[in-house]
């Protein structure tokens, strides 16, 4: 996508626009504005306001090592969004004490043996243990 910002558009036009470029580089319009959000906010890509989109480098000629840096910043920060789901999902899931979950994320170590006996799922723990005790007794 760089490299071919770096070159005037096929068609004529002063400046590249989205469809065209998602097109030059057969690449869905969506995937194409992932890469440009991406390069935008490091300040190489320049893209104007409005329907049609004009987009250009602000940066000429940056070396491989520099594009593969943003590629690696991108990589690790969606990660980092996968794990922070992955942890609310998990979290929405447990039948654990919400607190000793919070309290694990904070510091790695999660408390053992205590509960706060007041989240949702406590009173969940507490109120089957109820049930089993009165229907054995
Ligand atoms: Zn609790």
């Amino acid at each position: 996508m760089y490299q071919a910002l770096a070159c005037p558009p096929r068609d004529g036009q002063e400046a590249w626009e989205l469809r065209g470029l998602a097109a030059a580089l057969r690449l869905s319009v969506s995937k194409v504005q992932v890469v440009l959000a991406l390069l935008r906010d490091a300040g190489v890509v320049r893209a104007g306001r409005g329907a049609a989109v004009s987009l250009g480098l602000r940066q000429v000629g940056l070396e491989a090592d520099a594009i593969d840096r943003l590629v690696e910043g991108y990589t690790a920060r969606r990660q980092r969004d996968a794990d922070a789901i992955e942890a609310m999902v998990d979290y929405a899931q447990s039948g654990h004490c919400r607190w000793v979950q919070v309290l694990g994320w904070l510091s790695d170590a999660r408390p053992t043996g205590w509960a706060c006996g007041h989240c949702d799922n406590c009173g969940r723990i507490a109120e089957a243990q109820r049930a089993v005790a009165g229907g054995a007794g």
